[in-house]
């Protein structure tokens, strides 16, 4: 998927879906388009980071002793799939810098 998503600062699609797929927080991207530093929202990054961070390892866990590797592997996909979903959907990109043109 090649799809661009809109720049929260200049609106171009110039940022790649991938990258904002593997963006949280901490990170930020650069525009192609104005240089703007892009990351993405805290608040809304939430979920999955605790998700991924506490719920994640905990269901990994009683999964593997309950429902052997299999069910376990493809609860992780469908998981990955879900925050991958979520964060293309529901958490907004936010502007962190602007560059001067
Ligand atoms: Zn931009």
């Amino acid at each position: 998927m090649s799809k661009k998503l809109d720049c929260p600062n200049c609106n171009s699609p110039a940022i790649g879906y991938w990258k904002k797929q593997f963006l949280g927080p901490a990170r930020t991207i650069g525009c192609d388009h104005c240089g703007a530093r892009v990351s993405v929202s805290a608040k809304h990054f939430l979920p999955i980071l605790i998700l991924v961070i506490g719920a994640f390892p905990v269901f990994g866990m009683l999964g593997l002793m309950k429902h052997g590797l299999t069910s376990t592997a493809s609860l992780f996909v469908l998981v990955l799939l879900i925050t991958g979903v979520y964060q293309h959907f529901f958490v907004p990109l936010v502007v962190r810098s602007r560059r001067p043109h």
